[in-house]
Parts: structure tokens; C-alpha cells; sequence
């Protein structure tokens, strides 16, 4: 990382109690870049020990954090977001070598992840409570907020750095003290948001990581009946394991689990609306979100034009390296993701599907594949009820409007759904029979700090963002003064 202007920011330890610390058992793992293969370094493989210790220093930094006023914590969070700023381009990098997306797709996360912390500084301020009209004359009631307490988070490769700060904003701002586990594939991401709020000055122990493999740490953060919070952004199958992890002990859940997004285009749609849309919600990250379209519905009437209109765009998309210019897609996060990817296409041209784009060149290295469009999808395709996870558009047909409704709703999941049309009814009718926790209308691009995002569904649990976000890392104590 030596192309970094602040090299501080790569740390290759984690934090417990504001020390930056290696493994109690000295063990690590080491970290690549997805774009050659090659190590960037290693982090400590924690344990169960070292989880310990780090919940017990946010446990010990818990009291004092809680006691800070609102506008104290909101001027230390302020501070954080302005050297996030600062830092953008080291973190750009950063970010980019880990996982591998374009550094235009990075600055965009960076600042995306920033604006979280921005959000929940002015939240802060505006933790009221409420007073209750009493039952009878001689008492009063007040509902106070208070914070949970020592929350555990655990965060997923493919946004390293936005889904710590959606978390750990709201978590500090409510007054909670965290623990970080963020994915052994991406810590660094987070050791260098770490060293950034050091620098802002929030104390020793409310913020701290422990890396390395998840189960060890997972168990800890599970058991420990310190951690009263556990909020999780991945897959669902660790979701529902953390769920019954977590039950033994009663934790509050956030869940940001997977999704299976329709994207229904209608025959009144704008078309070059649609393919712009359509662009910017699979292809983003190289379809490796958990909001990425995964089924695009065609309506009859448009599904030629709009075939040829998306194909045209798809083929001119560039792959290579995030840190070249002009990339487009970078390569994907390891070999397992191109298997599946491979799998799901494989399927769907055994089941009739055709590729209608041109695949752009790709670079060497085992971790790329090319961005495509598929043809004549059917449901009974695996790419129809599994995230494909990558750059790969399947194209349904389908003929009424009650169709295109039961084929997206058709899934588990229900997280994001899109879709476009240009009449008034459709619209209302349409937004309001999908299943999903999201909806975009005329548009691929929801995230956003200011507006509530989860899902439904096997899609999770809780809300990030928006004002409602604040409340996952608040609980309500109803307190009856009698006697008056
Ligand atoms: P994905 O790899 O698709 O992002 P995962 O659900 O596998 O999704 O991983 C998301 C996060 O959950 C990562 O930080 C991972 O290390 C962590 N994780 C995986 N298994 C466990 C577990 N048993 N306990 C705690 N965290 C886990």
C-alpha cells in the first residue's frame, strides 16, 4: 500500500480498547487482491479470548460514552465524517484493493459511507422521548430512549467500508459502544475508518475490531451476554444462524440478509430510462450487491427493443482492473463467486437461454468474468431463484401485468424491486403489490441515508438509515412517577 499519501491508514492489526493488537495465539491470515491474487498483508486471526477483551473494553467505555451529551457525541461523529472526507482518496484505494471495485465505484462508497455518519450525527440531537397522558391524576409517565449497549457488528465483503459506517454511525450516536468483525476478506477497509476515528477523538474502547475467521468470533460475540446487539448485513443462511445464535440470550437483531430483486420493465416504459436503470442496479459492483436486479421482467410488447437497446450498452461495458481507468467492472471477489456465476449461466444455456450481448475482452486473471445479457430466461432456471451475485441480466418475457406481480413476489426473499412505467395507475398498483422491503419506480439507484433500507421477508430484520435507523440501537423505559 505504498502508493497511499497517508500510509498510517493501512494497519494490519486490530483494535481492542485503543490498542492496535495481533492475535492473543499470534496467528493471521493473510489478505488478497482480488484483481491478481497477490497478498496485501495479513490481520490477526482473532479468537474467542480476543472478542473477549474487546467486548469488555467496550463494555468498560459503555458508561462514560452513554453520559457524553448528544451534541458531544454528534460533534466527535462530525468530526469522523469530515476526515473520511479528507481521506478519500487513500480510502478509495484501500477499498479498491480489497475488493476490487472501480476507485470511481470506491470514492462513490467512501462518500456513500460517510454520509451515514453525517446523518446520524444531526440524528443525535433529536433522540427525544414522549410523555404519556396518565390514567389517573396523582402520576406521571415519560418514555425515555436509551442506548442498548455494546453492540456487535458484522459486516459483509462487498461494501467494506458504507456498511460499517450505516452501522457503527447510528450505534455511536445512540450511545452504544461497538465491536467490529468486518469480513476477513475486507478489513482494512475498516482498520483505516478505525485510525480516522481515533484521530476525530472518540475515546479508547467504543469503537473496536477484531479480525480474522468468523466462527471463532462469531461464537463469542454470540454468547457473551455483554453484547445486548448483534446487527449483521450478509447472507441469509449466517443470518438465520446468528438469529438462533442470539437467541439464547435474547439479543436485539438488525438483519440485512439477501435478495432476489425483480426489475420489471412494462410495455409503457421509458426505454432508455429502463436501460439506464437496468445498468446502474445490476452492473453496479459488478452485480455483487444485495440490491442488484436479479430478474429483469419484460413486458411482450417492448422485450425485442429492449433487449437490444440493454445488450448495446452491456457490450460496451469495459472489464479490468478497479485501479485502471475507464473499468467498469472489476474483477469478482474470489473463485467461488465465478463458479456460482458459472453455474447459473451454464444452467440457463442448457435450459434455452441464449447470450444476445457482445462479452467484452477480459484482462488475465482467474477472477474476472464477462458482463452479459441472457435471453429467453425462464423460472426454472437456478439463476430465477438464487442471487446470481454477478454481472449476468436474464431477460424474462412475460404478457400481463398480474404475471410480471406473481413471478417477482415469487421468491423467499424481499428486499428490492423495480420496475417502469409511465402511467399513474400502474404505478400505484403496481408499488403496492410487491412484496419487497424497497421499491424503485423509474429509477435503479435507492440507497440513500435519508430513506429507510431492509427488507422483508427472509430479507431481514430492522431498517437502516433514515430517522427510523437510529431506533435499532434504542430502547424505550417507560418510567411512572407516582405520588404526586
Ligand atoms: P457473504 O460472504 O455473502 O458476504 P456471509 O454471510 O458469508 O456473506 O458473511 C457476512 C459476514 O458474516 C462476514 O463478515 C463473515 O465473516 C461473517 N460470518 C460468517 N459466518 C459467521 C458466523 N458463524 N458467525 C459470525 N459471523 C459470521
Amino acid at each position: 500500500m505504498n502508493e497511499l499519501k497517508d500510509t498510517s491508514l493501512f494497519r494490519e492489526h486490530g483494535l481492542i480498547n485503543g490498542e492496535w493488537r495481533g492475535a492473543a495465539a499470534g496467528r493471521t491470515i493473510e489478505v488478497f487482491n482480488p484483481a491478481t491474487q497477490e497478498a496485501l498483508g495479513t490481520v490477526p486471526d482473532m479468537d474467542g479470548n480476543d472478542t473477549r477483551t474487546a467486548i469488555e473494553a467496550a463494555e468498560n467505555a459503555f458508561p462514560s460514552w452513554r453520559k457524553k451529551t448528544h451534541a458531544e457525541r454528534a460533534a466527535l461523529l462530525e468530526a469522523w465524517h469530515d476526515l473520511m472526507i479528507d481521506n478519500l482518496e487513500d480510502l478509495a484505494l484501500i477499498l479498491t484493493s480489497e475488493q476490487g471495485k472501480p476507485l470511481a465505484e470506491a470514492r462513490g462508497e467512501i462518500r456513500y459511507g460517510a454520509s451515514f455518519v453525517k446523518w446520524f450525527s444531526e440524528e443525535a440531537r433529536r433522540i427525544g422521548g414522549t410523555t404519556i397522558p396518565s390514567p389517573t391524576a396523582d402520576r406521571r409517565i415519560v418514555v425515555l430512549k436509551e442506548p442498548v449497549g455494546v453492540s456487535a457488528i458484522i459486516t459483509p465483503w462487498n461494501f467494506p467500508n458504507a456498511m460499517i459506517t450505516r452501522k457503527v454511525g447510528p450505534a455511536l450516536a445512540a450511545g452504544c459502544t461497538v465491536v467490529i468483525k468486518p469480513s476477513d476478506l475486507t478489513p482494512y477497509s475498516a482498520l483505516a475508518l478505525a485510525v480516522l476515528a481515533e484521530r476525530a477523538g472518540i475515546p479508547k474502547g467504543v469503537i473496536n475490531i477484531v479480525t480474522g475467521m468468523p466462527a471463532k468470533i462469531g461464537d463469542e460475540l454470540l454468547t457473551n451476554q455483554t453484547v445486548r446487539k448483534i446487527s449483521f448485513t450478509g447472507s441469509t443462511r449466517v443470518g438465520s444462524l446468528l438469529m438462533r445464535g442470539a437467541s439464547d440470550s435474547i439479543k436485539r437483531l438488525s438483519l440485512e440478509l439477501g435478495g432476489n430483486a425483480p426489475f420489471i420493465v412494462f410495455d409503457d416504459a421509458d426505454l432508455d430510462l429502463a436501460v439506464e436503470g437496468a445498468i446502474a442496479s445490476k452492473f453496479r459492483n459488478g452485480g455483487q450487491t444485495c440490491v442488484c436486479a436479479n430478474r429483469i421482467l419484460v413486458q411482450s410488447g417492448v422485450y425485442d427493443a429492449f433487449a437490444e437497446k440493454l445488450s448495446a450498452r452491456v457490450s460496451t461495458l469495459k472489464v479490468g482492473r478497479g485501479t485502471d481507468a475507464g473499468v467498469d467492472i472489476g474483477p469478482m471477489i474470489n473463485r467461488a463467486a465465478i463458479e456460482k456465476i458459472n453455474r447459473h449461466v451454464e444452467d440457463a444455456l442448457a435450459k434455452g437461454a441464449r447470450i444476445i450481448s457482445t462479452p467484452p475482452a477480459l484482462p488475465d486473471g482467474d477472477q474476472y468474468t464477462a458482463p452479459i445479457v441472457l435471453g429467453d430466461a425462464t423460472t426454472d432456471m437456478q439463476l430465477a431463484s438464487e442471487e446470481t451475485f454477478g454481472p449476468v441480466a436474464p431477460l424474462f418475457r412475460f404478457g400481463k401485468e398480474e404475471e410480471a406481480i406473481r413471478i417477482a413476489n415469487a421468491t423467499p426473499f424481499g428486499l428490492a424491486a423495480y420496475f417502469y412505467t409511465e402511467s399513474l395507475k400502474r404505478s400505484w398498483r403496481v408499488g403496492e403489490a410487491l412484496e419487497f422491503g424497497m421499491i424503485g419506480l423509474n429509477t435503479g439507484a435507492i440507497s440513500t441515508e435519508v430513506a429507510p433500507f431492509g427488507g422483508v421477508k427472509q430479507s431481514g430484520l430492522g431498517r437502516e438509515g433514515a430517522q427510523c435507523g437510529i431506533e435499532e440501537y434504542l430502547e424505550m423505559k417507560s418510567f411512572h412517577i407516582g405520588g404526586l
